[in-house]
């Protein structure tokens, strides 16, 4: 460095630099200032990157944390809405259930009603059903008793019918097991005497007079009525005027027409259409019965199945 022959040799401090002029001074200002501001602005780019860096670290934490707490928030409303619309099934399951056995119940308390006893072709009547009867036939009736209960309705109803002008009749009601039992063999004996077998005899009979218990007369509740104007048990019966009385009010005093006419009430009775055979279950189920639209066959029906569906 010493034998640099652009340096001047004179002068210079011993182990320093020698001396500069004015424009190597002003280059080593600038050189300075440009050291400075490269510094600062390396300084301030650090710095910049640091600030950023946080911020975008701090934003990343925040955005992290945000979305922590969205899906915290989202799966505890799921949580929530899950919890509550199980609570919702759960309640309406409930309640559904509680609605089941309730109309089950009901329908099984309809059943055990001895008054709704069903007694046709296909079901005898019980072999424990007892009651009471009470007389309220007419003076030309055959068999003039009913159960208590159904012959004081048929008194009531009778007598309504009367302060409307209207005379109705009991002319056939209770026949016990014996007596029908009487009917019945009666019937066969015919039958074995034209030659059939027993078998026959007895299937034979069995259309015309139905076998003990399974007339609905066997258990106090049937009423075969008529009128002055018309005593005999047939169809013309429908053209009186008791009983149009009947069919207007019957359902008042807990009696309904058992074996209405048409096919398809003929399809269900087994019986033909019978104006004058009328059945007392009594006034509030008399009422659902009519409501309901239903045979009685069917509405015993619909009673089991709502009693076993609990
Ligand atoms: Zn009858």
């Amino acid at each position: 460095m010493s034998n640099d022959p652009r340096r001047p040799q004179g002068g210079h401090r011993p182990g320093g630099r020698p001396p500069m002029n004015a424009a190597q001074m002003r280059r080593r200002r600038r050189q300075r200032r440009a050291r400075r501001i490269f510094h600062l602005l390396t300084r301030l780019a650090v710095l910049g990157l640091v600030a950023g860096g946080v911020v975008f670290v701090g934003s990343r934490f925040q955005i992290q944390a945000a979305r922590a707490q969205q899906a915290r928030d989202e799966a505890a409303a799921a949580s929530a809405a899950a919890a509550s619309s199980a609570a919702a099934a759960l309640h309406e399951q409930a309640a559904s259930s509680a609605a089941r056995a309730q109309a089950a119940a009901e329908a099984a308390a309809i059943l055990a009603d001895p008054r709704m006893v069903l007694v046709n072709h296909d079901t005898p009547m019980p072999e424990d059903y007892t009651f009471d009867t009470k007389e309220c036939g007419s003076s030309l009736s055959i068999n003039d008793t009913l159960q208590t209960e159904a012959a004081d309705a048929f008194l009531a109803m009778q007598a309504a019918a009367a302060d409307d002008g209207v005379t109705v009749w009991m002319q056939s009601g209770y026949r016990s097991v014996e007596y029908q039992t009487t009917l019945y063999d009666n019937k066969t004996q015919q039958y074995l005497n034209q030659g059939y077998d027993e078998a026959t005899a007895r299937q034979m009979a069995a259309n015309v007079v139905n076998p003990p218990r399974y007339s609905e007369h066997n258990c106090g509740l049937a009423a075969d009525l008529n009128c002055p104007e018309y005593t005999t048990l047939d169809e013309g019966f429908e053209n009186t005027e008791a009983f149009a009385w009947l069919c207007e009010h019957a359902v008042d005093y807990g009696f309904i027409l058992r074996y209405p006419k048409g096919e398809q009430a003929e399809a269900v009775t087994e019986i033909t259409y019978e104006p004058w055979h009328w059945r007392y279950v009594g006034p509030e189920n008399a009422a659902r019965i009519q409501a309901s639209g239903l045979i009685f066959e069917e509405y015993i029906a619909q009673l089991q199945a709502a009693a076993a569906a609990a």
